[in-house]
């Protein structure tokens, strides 16, 4: 008898759906993806693993939206339009955002939301845009017709199933249909290490007063004397809409050896998990005991996951690059634009890069890095998408995933209006028709109505 595998027998799967474009992940490129597949008049399914979308914005419990704003020659603008306006002005309706603020060392903005408002606001475009929601399911693999995806496979409580699609999106965020369907994918040797996401309710807020600026140098005096040991530099401890309640940032997930955790390995996930609830216990005790206005504070929330910023990306027809983001790179094919500094997190710390004060503060995107090799009929958005590390350190954060998402819905349906494959896509075709739906492309400079005024 062999101890090492099991050989399962073949079986017969149900074919529960035939859909235009099937999207697997609900994080803000899946999310896009489907809603403007879904608004295109193209039969849609969004399958999620978890009962909510979101992705990382909730189920990570990131709670901050960044990557929406740029400093263009000195102005912090809103340069990620679109669609994102829309689910803005949705979380507004849900009183779930907070005004714009100013982020890494105030050099660039960031606007925090509700995570209860997201998992609504998201339901609510879903809704208006006619897709078709699957929760609870987890694509686990493809069935090829040739180089094309015929149908994914889902596991759920309803047994294994599979579902037919004309054009696939993945938004999984570790490129799983990419890696089923044969398409070249790379890894880090240093993967980007992830956090364990939390939030603190029971603050006073009066005597907490801009604690957010202080919390990180007691830490850091903490350290240089020797009393504490923290799992990484630059920790973010901020209030949200309602400021008895703020999100902290400050974990740091590594195996024994010090590498850190590959979201992608079931057995570094639960050590991961394990190691972060210790983590958040440890820093939680030592902001409360010397936060004034935290002393009545307790932990509301512990994410529903380890938050995963790196594991596989795939080699399209173009990886966007560092250099791109800190030269503020132009593409013919742009699809919109993206002003986040590059953010490593590095063992024990966070490096950012920014594009030089004096320049745009933006890159262009283009869509060939939504564009896998060998698979005509599927396109790769959000996190996994075709970049560097350094490039992706950027490229990942909420607004460009919404770019991407957006676009690779669009493409979607414009492949299959003209019976193309995603490489072959009428890219004008497409700039136009998001600049229909509303989005900036970054062909010319913002105009002045997105300039976001700076917060007292
Ligand atoms: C700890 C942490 C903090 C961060 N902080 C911020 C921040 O403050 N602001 C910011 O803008 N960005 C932040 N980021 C970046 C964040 O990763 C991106 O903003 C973004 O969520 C990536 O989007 P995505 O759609 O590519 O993937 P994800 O958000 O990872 O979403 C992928 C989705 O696919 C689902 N899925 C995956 N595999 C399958 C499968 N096989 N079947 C079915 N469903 C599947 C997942 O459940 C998930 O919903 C942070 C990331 C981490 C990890």
């Amino acid at each position: 008898m062999n101890t090492t595998s099991i050989r399962i027998p073949a079986v017969d799967v149900p074919v529960i759906g035939e859909y235009d474009v099937v999207v697997v992940g609900g994080g803000p490129a899946g999310l896009f993806a489907a809603a403007s597949a879904g608004r295109a008049g193209r039969s849609t399914l969004l399958i999620e693993r978890y009962g909510f979308l979101g992705g990382a914005g909730t189920m990570g419990g990131l709670s901050t939206f960044c990557g929406l704003h740029a400093r263009v020659y000195g102005d912090d603008m809103r340069v990620i339009r679109g669609l994102t306006d829309e689910l803005l002005d949705r979380l507004e309706v849900l009183d779930g955002l907070n005004p714009p603020h100013l982020s890494v060392d105030n050099r660039i903005m960031a606007q925090a939301f509700d995570i209860s408002a997201y998992k609504i606001a998201a339901d609510e475009l879903m809704g208006a845009s006619g897709v078709d929601l699957l929760f609870h399911a987890t694509a686990v693999g493809t069935v090829m017709d040739g180089n094309r995806i015929d149908a994914i496979i889902i596991e759920s409580k309803s047994g294994r199933q599979a579902v037919r699609g004309r054009m696939f999106i993945d938004g999984s965020g570790d490129a799983d249909l990419a890696v089923w369907a044969g398409a070249p994918v790379e890894r880090s040797e240093h993967l980007l290490y992830p956090s364990l996401m939390f939030r603190i309710n029971g603050v006073d807020p009066v005597a907490a007063g801009p604690a957010w600026k202080t919390i990180r140098r007691v830490m850091e005096e903490a350290e240089e004397a020797g009393t504490h040991r923290f799992p990484r530099k630059k920790p973010i401890v901020r209030p949200q809409r309602h400021p008895i309640e703020w999100r902290s940032n400050l974990t740091q997930l590594s195996n024994d050896d010090g590498s850190a955790v590959d979201g992608t390995d079931v057995r570094q996930l639960t050590h991961g998990e394990l190691q972060g609830r210790q983590q958040v216990k440890h820093t939680f005790a030592f902001i409360r005991e010397r936060t004034p206005g935290f002393e009545e504070s307790y932990v509301v929330d512990i994410a529903p996951q380890i938050g995963i910023r790196e594991t596989r990306r795939i080699v399209g027809s173009y990886s966007l690059t560092e250099e791109d983001i800190l030269g503020c790179a132009d593409f013919d094919d742009t699809i919109g634009v993206n002003g986040w500094p590059v953010e490593a997190h590095v063992a024990g710390d966070v490096e950012f890069r920014f594009a030089d004060s004096a320049s745009r503060g933006f890159n262009q995107m283009p869509y060939r890095m939504l564009v896998p090799q060998g698979v005509p009929n599927l396109l790769v958005a959000g996190r996994c998408a075709s970049m560097s590390q350094r490039g992706q350190s950027s490229g990942r954060v909420t607004g460009p995933c919404f770019v991407m998402g957006q676009a690779a819905g669009t493409a979607a349906d414009l492949a299959l209006a003209s019976d193309t494959d995603v490489a072959s896509v009428d890219v004008g075709l497409l700039q136009q028709r998001l600049v229909a739906a509303g989005a900036y492309l970054g062909t010319e400079l913002p105009s002045a109505s997105m300039v976001v005024p700076t917060p007292a």
